[in-house]
C-alpha cells in the first residue's frame, strides 16, 4: 500500500458539531449528534503529489482520474466500466431572449446505469471493498438501486435492495435484470430506508445510503471536478442542479472547493438548486432563511420527490456560500422543458433531470441570467427510464395507409409542427 494514498485522507468532520473522527473505524454519521460527516483531506500533501499535468496524463475518462481527491486508498484494478467521464455538450454563443450565452449540458445520462448515481456507487463499492465488505445494501426505488445493482454486477459484489412493494414495475425490472436481491417492503420509502439501516447493521453489510454515507457525496463531486476540467479551469457563472436529498449539489460544491484549495481555480460557480414545486423543502428553507421543514412531496419527477431531504444542511450551505439561489418548477414546466431539451440538444433526460433545464428557462424569464453568462445544466439521468412520463407531451400517431399519397398528406400536415 502506498503511504501517500492513506495520508491524503485525514478523517471525517461532523457538519453539526464540528467533532473530528479518524479514518478508522469508519462511521456513517456523527455518534454524538447524529449529523452527517464530511471527508477531510490533506490538501497540502495532495498539491505535492498531484498536478494538472498528472491529470492530463491519466489515460481513462473515468471518474477515477480524480482518485487523489477520493476517500479510498486505491482505484479499482479494472477501470473499463467508466462511470463519469461524461461529455459537456456545448452551445457556444447561443442566441436567447436575453442575448448571447454560452450554454453547456453536462450529460450524465451516459453513465453505466443511466444516471449520475453511478458516480456515488463507484466510490461506495470501492470503499466497501477496502473495508472487506462483499454485500452492499440500499433502500431505493429508483436510480440509486439500479446503479448499485449494475455496478455490483460488474465488480462482483452482492447487491441487496429494499424498495416499497408499490414501486413501479419498470424500475424494479432494471434492478432484477442486474441480478440484485430485491426485498419488497410492505410500507413506504421511509420504512424501507429505516429497515435498510437495521439490515446493514444486523448483517455487517455496507450501506449505500445517500442520507448517511459521507463517501457517496465524494463520488458525486466528481461531476463538478469534470465540469471544471472540461472548461479548462474556467469556472462557469451558474450551474443548475436538480435537487432531491441535496447530495448532488453538496457534492458539486465540495468538488469546486477542493479545486480552490488546490489552487487550480480561484472562484466558485453559483449553484442553483432546482426542485419540483411539489417537493420544495430545500428551496423553501433557502427562501425563508429558516431551517428545513419536511413536506408531503408529490411530483412526476420521482428522483427528486423527497419529503425530508437527508442532505438539506449541506445543500443549503452549498447554495448560500456560492451566492446561488433556489427555484421551483411545476410538473408541467418540467415536461415542457424535457421535450424542449430533447428537441434542441439531443439529450433525452428523465423528468428530475429535465427540472434543471426548466429551472434555467424560468430563471432566464425572471432576469437572473445575463448576456455573456456561461451556464451549465446538469442532466442527471436518462429519459428512457420513465417512458410513461415522457409520453405525457407526445402523441404517437395512429396507423396510416401504406401509400405514397397517404404519406405525403401526413408529412405535409406534420412538418409544420
Ligand atoms: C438522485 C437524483 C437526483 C437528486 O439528487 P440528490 O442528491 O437527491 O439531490 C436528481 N436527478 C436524478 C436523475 C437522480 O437520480
Ligand atoms: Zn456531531
Amino acid at each position: 500500500m502506498n503511504k501517500e494514498n492513506t495520508d491524503r485522507i485525514l478523517g471525517y468532520k461532523c457538519i453539526g458539531c464540528d467533532e473530528e473522527y479518524p479514518v478508522e473505524p469508519f462511521q456513517y454519521q456523527c455518534p454524538k449528534c447524529k449529523s452527517n460527516l464530511d471527508v477531510q483531506y490533506n490538501y497540502k500533501l495532495i498539491r505535492e503529489i498531484w498536478s494538472v499535468e498528472d491529470l492530463k496524463q491519466f489515460p481513462y475518462q473515468s471518474l477515477w482520474r480524480y482518485h487523489p481527491l477520493l476517500p479510498v486508498e486505491n482505484p479499482p484494478d479494472n477501470l473499463s466500466m467508466q462511470s463519469g467521464g461524461t461529455p459537456l455538450i456545448s452551445f457556444p454563443n447561443l442566441l436567447t431572449d436575453i442575448g448571447k450565452i454560452n450554454l453547456y449540458i453536462k450529460d450524465d445520462t451516459r453513465n453505466p446505469s443511466g444516471s449520475l448515481k453511478d458516480r456515488a456507487t463507484e466510490v461506495g463499492i470501492r470503499h466497501a471493498d477496502e473495508l472487506g465488505k462483499d454485500t452492499i445494501v440500499a433502500a431505493s426505488t429508483g436510480n440509486a438501486a439500479a446503479s448499485l445493482a449494475a455496478l455490483a454486477a460488474f465488480y462482483e459484489k452482492k447487491a441487496v435492495i429494499l424498495a416499497p412493494a408499490s414501486a413501479p414495475p419498470a424500475k424494479l425490472t432494471q434492478i432484477l435484470q442486474y441480478g440484485a436481491i430485491l426485498y419488497p417492503v410492505d410500507g413506504t420509502y421511509d420504512d424501507a430506508f429505516d429497515l435498510s439501516i437495521l439490515v446493514a447493521e444486523a448483517n455487517g453489510w455496507y450501506s449505500r445510503s445517500t442520507g448517511i454515507n459521507p463517501v457517496l457525496a465524494e463520488g458525486k463531486k466528481t461531476v463538478g471536478l469534470e465540469i471544471a476540467e472540461q472548461l479548462n479551469w474556467q469556472v462557469p457563472n451558474k450551474i443548475f442542479v436538480p435537487t432531491g436529498d441535496g447530495c448532488i449539489i453538496a457534492g458539486i460544491y465540495k468538488g469546486f472547493l477542493d479545486l480552490v484549495r488546490l489552487g487550480w481555480i480561484s472562484k466558485l460557480p453559483q449553484l442553483i438548486a432546482v426542485q419540483a414545486e411539489g417537493s420544495p423543502a430545500i428551496v423553501n428553507a433557502l427562501n425563508s432563511g429558516k431551517p428545513m421543514v419536511p413536506v408531503q412531496s408529490n411530483t412526476i419527477a420521482d428522483s427528486i420527490s423527497v419529503d425530508q431531504p437527508r442532505d438539506a444542511e449541506k445543500a443549503i450551505i452549498a447554495v448560500q456560500k456560492t451566492k446561488g439561489f433556489g427555484i421551483t418548477v411545476t410538473d408541467d414546466e418540467i415536461l415542457v422543458a424535457q421535450s424542449r431539451l430533447a428537441r434542441n440538444t439531443g439529450v433525452f433526460a428523465e423528468p428530475a433531470a429535465a427540472a434543471s433545464f426548466a429551472g434555467f428557462l424560468k430563471a432566464m424569464k425572471r432576469g437572473t441570467i445575463h448576456a455573456g453568462d456561461s451556464i451549465v445544466i446538469l442532466a442527471s439521468g436518462t429519459g428512457l427510464k420513465d417512458i410513461p412520463a415522457a409520453q405525457e407531451k407526445i402523441d404517437i400517431p395512429k396507423a396510416q395507409p401504406a401509400t405514397l399519397e397517404g404519406f405525403l398528406t401526413f408529412y405535409n400536415e406534420n412538418k409544420k409542427k
